[in-house]
């Protein structure tokens, strides 16, 4: 079993951790608030005081952060992952980032001898609580296999779906399917309600038909409770969306549902509602329905 580091113990980072103790790994921690280190160190791992300590003798680093700038901050500089990692350790960028930062890295970890991926991943919280998350990998192929055990402890779908960034570009589309079915099944509730259905039973019957998906099956009930505690945040779904609606830009593709969407968490966020889980979308769909 292989020296695992793992940067970011927040929400996903700390239950992959996890486990990957569970699963045998050697697993060496660093957060930067450091209660988080505590916590995997209860579970069995180890805990780093740097990003320089965490990395030093990792055959695997994994990193966990949540965007573009917190994960150049620990990749680069003196101080950084790449300047500290031994020649020839895998770095497997497991963050939501931007597709064109993911492939500059990469770029520059590759230069200083590191076998560098990005594996964005999709399941949540509770796929990384179950090990089940689905982990969408961009690199060589050769690399994808080589860490494929370690990916294997924390996930069950993992996929190789191109070179370097691709892991982030299908990450995106990921993003912009979730976002719309979020927005889609608030809107059913709130309909349902406004016409006195049982909310319960609705959701039970739509969620065995061809409106069933994810959302119904994981957030409605938590929705129509009006429980939005995280689970996903608004602001990382608002920075998600900023990253589709720039990717599709880019490549001259429209996306008028999603930058609907984004518009739309945007506003939740602007409202002050950062922190809450992305269900929380249903709010404004009260709000904008006069019956908040
Ligand atoms: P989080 O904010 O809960 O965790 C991030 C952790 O990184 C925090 O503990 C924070 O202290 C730590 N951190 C930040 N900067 C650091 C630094 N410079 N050095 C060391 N530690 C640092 O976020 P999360 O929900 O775990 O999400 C992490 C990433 O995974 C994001 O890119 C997010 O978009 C993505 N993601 C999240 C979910 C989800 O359901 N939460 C699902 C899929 C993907």
């Amino acid at each position: 079993m292989s020296t695992v580091t793992l940067i970011g113990l927040g929400v996903m980072g700390l239950p992959m951790g996890i486990n990957l103790v569970k699963a045998g790994h050697d697993v060496v921690g660093f957060n930067r608030s450091p209660a988080k280190v505590d916590a995997l160190v209860a579970a069995g791992g180890r805990g780093a005081v740097s990003v320089a300590d965490a990395v030093s003798g990792a055959h695997v680093i994994i990193t966990m952060l949540p965007d573009s700038p917190d994960v150049e901050a620990v990749a680069s500089g003196p101080d950084g992952l790449i300047a500290h990692a031994a020649s020839g350790a895998f770095w497997i960028d497991a963050s939501t980032i931007r597709p064109d930062v993911a492939v500059r890295l990469a770029a520059s970890a590759t230069s200083a001898g590191l076998r560098a991926m990005d594996a964005p991943v999709s399941g949540g919280e509770a796929g990384a609580i179950e090990g089940t998350l689905s982990i969408m990998v961009g690199g060589a192929a050769a690399d994808v296999e080589a860490v494929r055990p370690v990916l294997d402890s924390v996930g069950s779908t993992i996929v190789h779906v191109g070179p370097s960034g691709s892991g982030q570009t299908v990450k995106a589309a990921n993003q912009l399917i979730v976002a719309g079915t979020i927005q889609l099944v608030a809107e059913a509730l709130v309909f349902l309600e406004a016409h006195e259905v049982d909310t319960e039973a609705a959701i039970r019957v739509l969620a065995g038909g061809l409106a069933g998906n994810r959302i119904l099956d994981r957030k409605a009930a938590g929705m129509a409770a009006r429980t939005f505690v995280p689970g996903f945040r608004v602001d990382l779904h608002h920075k998600d969306l900023g990253i589709v609606t720039a990717a599709a830009r880019e490549a001259g593709v429209a996306i008028p549902l999603g930058s609907m969407v984004a518009q739309l968490m945007g506003a939740l966020r602007a409202e002050g509602h950062g922190s809450l889980d992305h269900s929380a979308l249903l709010l404004l769909v009260e709000q904008l329905s006069g019956r908040n």
